[in-house]
């Protein structure tokens, strides 16, 4: 029985995130603040422009990398970013999730080792297992910046082959640093190493300057960026993000894609290109309205004396619970169970996650209140 699947997809999980979202199911009068799904609606320039590419029957497959229209504008707006991409080296992708895999997928040979932060988002270490690959964790700071005596230390030791970078940060909500940005190009430059790095939430910096890895020219042999519009246009079940790379990395990334998916869908190609060109006013509006959320749900928790980093981007909050003593996913249970507030353990979230909780704060502030209170109250009753 044990060989009728694969051993390597035996041995992971589903995510955790879902499990707690499956919990929270039963329990239909808690807040749920567990998904990292905004509560917009997509910009309505998208949505007519999906509805126009049916009504023109743009209905059938496109190249394998996608419309060349939409690379041409991600193009534009990694320049932007001063990330130098041409169409060429983009690939449309079924969200950012389809990029990674196929990136893991294209990177990997058995017990090839990858350097992957803790805490990080899980689908990181799952790809990588299930491609058969060696996992290698490199701890974050308290402040959730990278440690760098540790990050060093680690590849002398252990060569790895790819490190994944991931900023802005699911789960901390942390962005890097122009400082941090010229520590890790000196290491990628000097070791033989590629960076993933996964800027998903790109447009949600909510610093003035944007920093990557991928802004020095003289790296790009050596990183791949895999991004998406889930967040930035609030269109996460549509299903569309992408891959950048240079030829050497794109001719093989390509292959996987094309057996797996041929392409990304039409239709909402299109509505991303629409998005890109016209729709930044909407992302800058909904860049604010979370500054507004992460401030209120940062004073809240404040108050209640959490110890919480200020995020400085993507939409969640990754308060400590170590002063408590309890796990993290039983903390989210009992809180669950006698607050009726859905929250994700940091456990979720790898080794380095434990002791933590994460909040997402894509709702509105009137939820968070609601939540804030019920976790206020439970708070004083259980621990005061
Ligand atoms: N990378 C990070 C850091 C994410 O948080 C997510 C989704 O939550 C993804 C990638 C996957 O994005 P998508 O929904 O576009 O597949």
């Amino acid at each position: 029985m044990n060989d009728l699947t694969s051993k390597n997809v035996q041995n992971i999980e589903i995510s955790g995130i879902r499990k707690f979202y499956n919990k929270v199911q039963k329990y239909p009068d808690a807040i749920s603040l567990t998904l990292g799904q905004p509560d917009f609606n997509v910009p309505d320039g998208i949505k007519n422009a999906m509805i126009e590419a049916i009504e023109q029957n743009k209905t059938s497959y496109t190249s394998n990398a996608g419309i060349v229209e939409l690379r041409n504008e991600i193009s534009n707006y990694l320049k932007s970013l001063d990330i130098e991409y041409d169409s060429k080296e983009i690939c449309l992708t079924i969200g950012g999730s389809e990029g990674l895999m196929d990136v893991f997928t294209a990177l990997i040979n058995k017990n090839d080792k990858v350097l992957i932060p803790t805490p990080a988002y899980p689908a990181y270490e799952s790809c990588v297992k299930i491609l058969g690959g060696q996992i290698i964790n490199y701890s974050l700071k308290e402040d959730f910046s990278v440690d760098f005596d540790h990050l060093e230390r680690i590849i002398k030791e252990e060569h790895p082959k790819i490190m994944v970078i991931s900023y802005p940060c699911n789960p901390t909500g942390a962005i890097l640093s122009r400082e941090d940005s010229i520590k890790l190009y000196k290491i990628i430059l000097d070791n033989d190493i590629i960076a993933v790095s996964d800027e998903m939430y790109a447009a949600l910096c909510f610093d003035d300057k944007y920093y990557s890895i991928a802004q020095f020219g003289d790296l790009k042999s050596k990183v791949i960026i895999v991004g998406g519009f889930s967040k930035m246009f609030s269109m996460t079940g549509l299903r569309i993000g992408y891959v950048c790379a240079e030829n050497r990395f794109m001719n093989e990334i390509m292959k996987v894609h094309q057996y797996n998916v041929s392409c990304a869908p039409s239709i909402v190609q299109w509505g991303a290109f629409y998005g890109l060109k016209n729709c930044m006013k909407d992302v800058e509006y909904m860049r604010n309205e979370f500054v507004k959320r992460r401030d209120y749900l940062y004073s809240r928790l404040k108050k209640m004396n959490f110890d919480v980093n200020l995020p400085m981007g993507a939409f969640y909050m990754f308060p400590s619970i170590k002063k408590f003593n309890i796990k993290s996913d039983k903390f989210c249970e009992v809180l669950l169970k006698e607050a009726k507030v859905a929250i994700v353990p940091g456990s979720a979230f790898g080794k380095g996650g434990e002791g933590y909780i994460r909040i997402s704060y894509a709702s509105n502030i009137d939820k968070l209140k609601s939540a804030a209170d019920r976790i206020e109250k439970w708070i004083c009753s259980v621990y005061n």
